[in-house]
């Protein structure tokens, strides 16, 4: 089931986390109808309060062909290194982008949604949105890691997006037109 996106102004997107538990059939349940809305928005990767669940479970699809599609469960980044810039936007905030300083290469441990534990070296652009998406899981938002420069330059579109969803937040996550982001 393709699920409502919380937009820029919804305080889910602010709050962190919890850890999951068990990987019981609602989790199962949220994994798959993330993959579901992250394809429906052309997304490469989508975390759990994005969809109005404030739950440590990722999506991510880097569309590799060495890289397949794959559902994380409580994500840990466990070492990093390397530095590059890339522009990065977020189905959270529509037609934002910035270009966003991360590490090059992460080593990310999770669980999958068959219970095994995974421990891993991911790189480039796969290694960009899993920090991306477990900033999500922190309650960061791309935004807040751009030099001020540009995010002077974003501001007033910003404080539009806050104002417009502030009412929107009331009736949950929503449906929202084609776009692009993570
Ligand atoms: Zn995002």
């Amino acid at each position: 089931m393709i699920r409502g996106v919380t937009i820029y102004g919804n305080p889910i997107l602010k709050r962190k986390s919890e850890p999951v538990k068990d990987i019981d059939s609602s989790i199962k349940r949220l994994g798959a109808d993330m993959m579901e809305t992250m394809y429906h928005y052309s997304g490469v990767g989508l975390a759990a309060p994005q969809v109005g669940e404030s739950l440590r479970v990722i999506t991510i699809d880097p569309r590799n062909d060495e890289f397949g599609p794959r559902v994380l469960i409580n994500p840990k980044i466990t070492e990093r290194s390397g530095e590059v810039i890339g522009e990065e936007g977020c189905l959270s905030l529509p037609n934002i982008y910035g270009r966003v300083n991360r590490n090059l290469t992460v080593s990310i441990s999770y669980t999958d949604l068959e219970g095994r534990e995974h421990d891993e070296e991911w790189t480039g652009l796969a290694a960009r949105i899993a920090l991306h998406e477990i900033d999500h899981l922190n309650g960061v938002l791309f935004i807040e890691r751009l030099d001020e420069k540009q995010l002077e330059g974003l501001r007033d579109q910003l404080r539009n997006m806050k104002r417009e969803h502030k009412e929107l937040e009331k009736i949950g996550p929503q449906i929202i037109e084609k776009m692009r982001g993570i």
